[in-house]
């Protein structure tokens, strides 16, 4: 088991479940490793990618909305 990079406290545990991220994102069902003692959470690469995959697919929803505004005449 790894020491927490947080608190130094030998306790680690993966969790799966709803994640709150800093900037208020909420990534559901994410496995990841949580420090019990400080409940920080920790993200492996594969946790990354479902983050990353999670951004994307709000962006890019908010690029379609603001190209339909944009190009509203034309779509349609
Ligand atoms: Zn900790």
């Amino acid at each position: 088991m790894l020491p927490c990079p947080e608190c130094g406290q030998l306790s680690m545990i993966w969790v799966t479940g709803d994640c709150t991220l800093l900037d208020g994102t909420v990534i559901p069902n994410l496995k990841r490793l949580q420090c019990t003692s400080c409940r920080e959470d920790f993200f492996d690469h594969y946790a990354m990618g479902i983050i990353e995959a999670h951004r994307r697919k709000i962006s890019h929803k908010d690029a379609d909305i603001q190209k339909r505004k944009e190009y509203n005449t034309e779509v349609v």
